[in-house]
């Protein structure tokens, strides 16, 4: 994290030692611990960190900064299709405009504010007193000290506070909230001696509180009994990716690249998809070292990425452009860029890999298609069979068409006009171009109503192919069956995403496909009625996925302050090349 709020930079020393503390007799772990550090004068190490919650603050700025660059990038048109990184939101932005704002619920107010220094016994009593909630108080206000990142000095006069009054014994519950506040401010050698309590007083520890230990160890010289607590918590379950991250980057951060290595192997062969920060993490370590097998795995790193759809986030990217040009004598240069509409490399003009399924790719989406999302099983029943039948017969009945649209879901895009005067403004724009087209629609679009107007339906019928399901049933199925069936040229018009066909795809390859495919044949409609014009959002005509040629990379990355849907892709890229002249006097 980089962004300091104004005032935050230098945190300032909120209090002075006149902490009084009445601790109990020395009988516990926990007494000594406080007592030592307290001798110490570990109480005043409060390092400078970036304020609670900066993240939030961050993507607060990154909004007000894209709101008010939303209206240039509008001028600008490009890279304004679908599927781009942001568009969602900025779609759903220009919605919650138009309707009246609900507003949320003002948060009930708390009883007692969270003291931002450290209190005496007395201070502590008294806050108690305030305390009117159910539940144990100290329980309450650590929590709340998690929450809100209170600094370590504050929790820690809490718990001296709690260990006065029991004898000197902190409860688990305490100790483990404690442990969180000094792994998150990186007080690592209060984290030690809370682990050595916590060893000392429980023969194992529960999964949260390994976690949490494995966290703060790392920076240690102590690193390697991280690893034991990662065996620990095998014994009970598989370790999250975050367990994984954690021991990888203490190996890094100690030199031991072949403990981080088999520690990588391990996550992956558990089929957990590694954080990025653990990709990053083997990259930034690998400029230091000049080694092929090293730089064959990071090269390896980058087709994972690829062949699970992943993007690396902005300093990620950094951290690949920064390792290419470090290897010695290789020449590689890179470029962070854009990709233009007609899918070249805005940097070095190379075209990139195109976003069209090749002939075998999409036989087998269409028939992953068919089998997964219209039959789909009996939890998934999307229509009768007989209903499905007649679906078949129709459509083998009429030529391939150019365009299947969503009949009901584009007329409900204007909520001010009618129904079916938006089905037959499009339909007759696009007419007019000799399209052959289908509308899909659903029967009661046919009972004249104050939304659906017989002699307008009536057009429409002249004007495209029609078919009318059920009510009940879904029109989605159809409409990838009638676009698919039609060839690769067919593309259609929703403005639904269809996230729940690609969730019923059963394997990763097929939904990869099948977003890929979407991506090149959703049309996105635009009407402007004071124009009078139809227009569609461009389609992307290139894969926008890592790859390479060998002598090249492209490498589609996130930009920090733009928060992209799962269904969206990067609209930047970071191009690498390799020069194959020889340097100029060799
Ligand atoms: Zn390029």
């Amino acid at each position: 994290m980089t962004f300091y709020l104004p005032g935050f930079r230098s945190f300032p020393k909120l209090w002075t030692s006149t902490l009084s503390l009445e601790l109990g007799p020395a009988t516990s772990p926990v007494f000594s611990f406080l007592r030592v550090t307290r001798n110490q004068h570990r109480w005043f190490s409060v390092k400078t960190t970036p304020p609670p919650n900066s993240k939030e603050i961050n993507l607060q700025l990154a909004k007000a900064r894209t709101l008010k660059k939303g209206h240039d990038s509008n001028r600008q048109g490009s890279f304004d299709h679908y599927f781009a990184a942001g568009a969602a939101k900025k779609r759903s932005h220009l919605t919650s405009n138009l309707q009246p704002r609900e507003h949320a619920p003002s948060r009930v107010r708390r009883t007692i504010k969270l003291p931002t220094k450290p209190l005496n016994s007395e201070e502590w009593d008294k806050l108690k007193e305030d305390f009117n909630r159910k539940g144990s108080f100290e329980d309450w206000v650590i929590s709340q000290m998690v929450c809100s990142s209170s600094s370590v000095d504050v929790a820690k006069s809490l718990l001296a506070w709690v260990a006065a009054k029991n004898n000197g014994i902190v409860g688990y519950n305490l100790l483990v909230k404690y442990l969180c506040l000094c792994v998150f401010h990186k007080q690592t050698s209060e984290v030690i001696d809370v682990y050595e309590i916590m060893k000392a007083k429980y023969k194992c520890l529960e999964t949260a509180a390994n976690t949490i230990l494995i966290r703060g160890l790392i920076h240690s010289d102590r690193w390697r009994e991280a690893l034991l607590l990662l065996e620990d918590i095998k014994k009970v379950t598989v370790p999250s990716k975050r367990n994984y991250n954690d021991c990888i980057q203490g190996a890094l951060l100690h030199q031991d690249v072949d403990m981080a290595w088999s520690l990588y192997q391990e996550l992956v062969g558990h089929n957990l998809i590694p954080l990025l920060e653990t990709l990053k993490a083997f990259f930034d370590f690998g400029k230091d070292i000049n080694d092929d097998d090293y730089s064959d795995k990071l090269l390896d790193i980058l087709l994972y990425l690829r062949n699970n759809q992943l993007y690396p986030g902005e300093s990620f990217a950094h951290s690949i452009k920064t390792w290419f040009e470090s290897i010695p004598g290789r020449q590689w240069k890179g470029q962070f860029t854009t990709v233009q509409r007609s899918g070249h490399c805005s940097s070095c003009g190379r075209a990139l890999e195109s976003i069209h399924l090749s002939p075998e790719e999409y036989e087998f989406l269409k028939g992953k298609i068919m089998r997964d999302v219209i039959d789909g099983g009996d939890q998934y029943k999307k229509t009768t069979p007989r209903e499905l039948k007649r679906f078949e017969n129709f459509i083998n009945s009429c030529p391939p068409f150019d365009i299947v649209i969503d009949g009901l879901n584009v007329a409900k895009m204007f909520s001010k006009s009618r129904d079916s005067q938006i089905l037959l403004y499009i339909v007759s724009q696009l007419a007019q171009q000799n399209l052959q087209l289908l509308v899909l629609g659903r029967k009661h679009m046919l009972i004249p109503s104050s939304r659906w107007r017989k002699d307008e339906m009536e057009w429409v019928r002249k004007l495209a192919h029609c078919f009318f399901a059920d009510d009940i049933s879904e029109d989605d199925p159809f409409l990838l069956y009638a676009t698919l069936n039609s060839g690769n040229h067919c593309k259609f018009i929703t403005k639904d995403l269809m996230r729940d066909h690609k969730a019923c795809l059963s394997d990763v390859h097929a939904q990869h496909l099948f977003f890929k495919w979407q991506q090149g044949h959703q049309l996105a409609i635009r009407i402007n009625f004071q124009k009078s014009k139809l227009t569609f959002q461009h389609t992307l005509s290139y894969d926008t996925v890592v790859q390479t040629t060998g002598d090249s990379w492209h490498i589609p990355y996130d930009e920090d302050l733009v928060q992209r849907s799962s269904y969206e892709v990067p609209t930047k890229w970071l191009c690498l090349q390799r020069k194959t002249q020889a340097p100029a006097g060799s």
